[in-house]
């Protein structure tokens, strides 16, 4: 756990959180300043800065955060009307938080392509 991170302070209780999953690998919960209806970071339990800092090692557990994805959006009930899967990895990609999640956003229909202004 890293000390000053939001993500592992959720994950390990100390801070508040919307928890609408969790396993041994993963944790999922509401974000606190949702873009959509339903908007949900899918985030490892195990602390990894970004996208970058993963490898090999963590494919099953990379593989398992889209999954837990998947299976959260039929729990929410917008397995069928579709929904879009985010990762925002370090400064460009516009990632604030310096803890891998994977944002889960639909419940409206969204505009398509990706903005990029
Ligand atoms: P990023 O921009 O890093 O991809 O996304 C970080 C997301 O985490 C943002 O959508 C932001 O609203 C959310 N967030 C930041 N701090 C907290 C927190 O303490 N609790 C929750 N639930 N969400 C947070
Ligand atoms: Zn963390």
């Amino acid at each position: 756990m890293e000390q000053n991170c939001p993500f592992c302070q959720i994950i390990a209780g100390e801070r508040p959180g919307r928890i609408v999953h969790r396993d041994d690998l993963v944790t999922a919960f509401w974000d606190r300043a949702p873009i959509t209806p339903i908007h949900i970071l899918i985030v490892p339990n195990q602390h990894i800065d970004s996208l970058n800092e993963a490898n090999h090692e963590h494919q099953a557990l990379l593989g398992h955060l889209l999954l837990t994805a998947q299976h959260i959006a039929r729990d929410q009930g917008i397995f069928d009307r579709g929904y879009r899967v985010l990762i925002n990895t370090g400064r460009d990609g516009g990632q604030t938080v310096h803890h891998l999640h994977v944002h889960l956003i639909g419940g409206k229909s969204l505009p398509i392509g990706l903005a990029t202004a």
